[in-house]
């Protein structure tokens, strides 16, 4: 076996438990594979996942994009020798992503890569053969069987039928594929590339994690988002899918997609008490806003569950009752829809307005889920018509939303404030723009790290910015220059 890869960050082991600070980065790694998603072949360099403006074509395949003569040569010798003829062959028909990640997988292993091993601990390491590949899972589930079938003939055509793995292999590789691949992600948080990180592998999941990764082009950071007293990596967990959902949503994700049942405090909590009253924290709070209204009496800032069970909501503090008719009827109504709304990739703002009209009208408490989820959805449709009036508005909505759903100090949450802050800025909300940068700042500096291009690219010179703006308007006020 190789030397395992990567530098161990925290010392652990017998006797050995650190206390772990918010923001403290817990692991740094590189992928054992990963690949491009194909929609961004030609705005993105295929080795370091950077936008460019200016990239250059290789000339063998013509398919993939790199930066400069460094990028190519690195994917060269990484993982490119061995396609590069292949692409050329079957151009313009591309290998679907997984197929391309598979066959990289493949050659990787064929080559060597079966005895390379991350680091986790001074003692422990992890090499592929140790991801969980759910094989039984796999087998037992036709739509993946189905899907290895179709792959298996794309890759048998690709690869050539030399040294093709058997078909027990190549479901176990699809398996630690599926289960252990990351999206890699953007400086916005949204997919750019799959990639398997052998070492970040042995995080869990939680709907209410204590850590979260990020990503400087294929460079995987995780650190701590909560503090972690007498650590052990047992005690880490980060979020597979998106939190900002109800539980059946989540645990049908994590089912289907990881084949396992949440039993995080959050899911816990809602199993518990479908319904109860949010109560403090430990994954109560979200849990209990699923099926929460808001009280009709004015000044009463009770949260007042909707039964289950169908019987009329009423409110545990002041007992108002007066909901409508159809109550039960109505809020699975808008829970169907707004899970629906979710998994679209196009909303359009005015359904988008119906639906959450829809949810005044059934009197949602402002931090139901549904609510939540749509405001968001709003959100991102207004940010792409250019709503920029309408986008600080439903900002300052969503913001105790964030906080409930993705945490105080999670990634999403810190770009949703700078890009809230952004537009402030630019609309010269200047009171506005500093409340949201100050928050980013603090949210990003646990999350990425002040030395991660989000906060010194993006969120600095905002800062930047803003104090000059600011500084130039008092000048302006002394000299009598008149205001904006
Ligand atoms: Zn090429
Ligand atoms: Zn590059
Ligand atoms: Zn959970
Ligand atoms: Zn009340």
């Amino acid at each position: 076996m190789s030397p395992p890869g990567g530098k161990v960050l925290l010392r652990t082991g017998p006797g050995v438990r650190p206390h772990v600070r918010r923001g403290q980065l817990l692991l740094s790694a590189q992928p054992f594979v990963y690949v491009l998603k194909s929609d961004g072949l030609r705005v993105r360099c295929s080795y370091c996942l950077e936008k460019r403006d200016h990239l250059h074509r290789c000339s063998g395949c013509q398919v993939m994009y790199f930066c400069d003569r460094e990028c190519q040569k690195r994917a060269w010798s990484e993982f490119h020798r061995s396609e590069c003829a292949r692409l050329k062959k079957v151009s313009p028909r591309l290998p679907p992503d997984t197929a391309l990640l598979l066959a990289r997988l493949i050659v990787k292993l064929r080559n060597g890569g079966d005895r390379i091993s991350d680091r986790i601990t001074d003692t422990r390491h992890r090499s592929f053969k140790d991801l969980m590949s759910h094989y039984r899972d796999i087998k037992a589930t036709p739509r993946r069987m189905e899907h290895v079938a179709a792959l298996t003939v794309v890759l048998r055509s690709f690869l050539g039928p030399d040294n093709f793995p058997n078909d027990s292999e190549l479901a176990g590789m699809y398996g630690r594929v599926c289960v252990n691949g990351f999206n890699i992600l953007d400086g916005e948080m949204l997919p750019v590339a799959t990639g398997i990180y052998l070492s970040a592998s042995i995080i869990d999941h939680s709907c209410q994690p204590n850590a979260a990764a990020t990503f400087n082009g294929r460079t995987l950071s995780i650190r701590a988002t909560e503090p972690i007293p007498d650590f052990t990596w047992e005690k880490v967990r980060i979020s597979y899918i998106d939190t900002m959902a109800d539980t059946e949503t989540r645990r049908r994700e994590l089912r289907n997609g990881y084949f396992f049942d949440c039993d995080c405090v959050r899911c816990s909590a809602a199993a518990a008490a479908p319904g109860s009253a949010p109560g403090g924290g430990g994954g109560g709070a979200a849990a209990g806003l699923e099926r929460a209204l808001r009280c009709g009496s004015a000044d009463c800032p009770a949260t007042v569950p909707l039964p289950p069970d169908g019987a009329a909501p009423r409110c545990p503090r002041c007992r108002y009752q007066d909901y409508p008719a159809d109550i039960g009827a109505e809020f699975d109504e808008i829970a169907r829809l707004t899970r629906t709304y979710a998994q679209d990739n196009t909303v359009y703002y005015d359904f988008c307005l119906r639906l959450l009209q829809r949810q005044e009208a059934a009197m949602l408490h402002p931090l139901n889920v549904y609510r939540v989820k749509t405001l968001d959805l709003t959100l991102e449709a207004a940010i792409s018509t250019d709503m920029w009036e309408r986008c600080l508005e439903l900002g300052s909505k969503l913001e105790d939303g964030y906080r409930t759903f993705y945490g105080p100090c999670s990634p999403l949450t810190g770009i949703f404030y700078l890009k809230v802050g952004k537009i402030a800025l630019y609309r010269f909300q200047h009171a506005l723009a500093a409340r949201w940068l100050r928050r980013a700042a603090a949210v990003l500096r646990v999350t990425h790290g002040s030395d991660h291009p989000v906060y010194a690219e993006q969120l600095a010179p905002l800062l930047q910015q803003l104090s000059a703006e600011t500084a130039g308007r008092e000048r302006g006020d002394e000299l009598g220059e008149g205001g904006d």
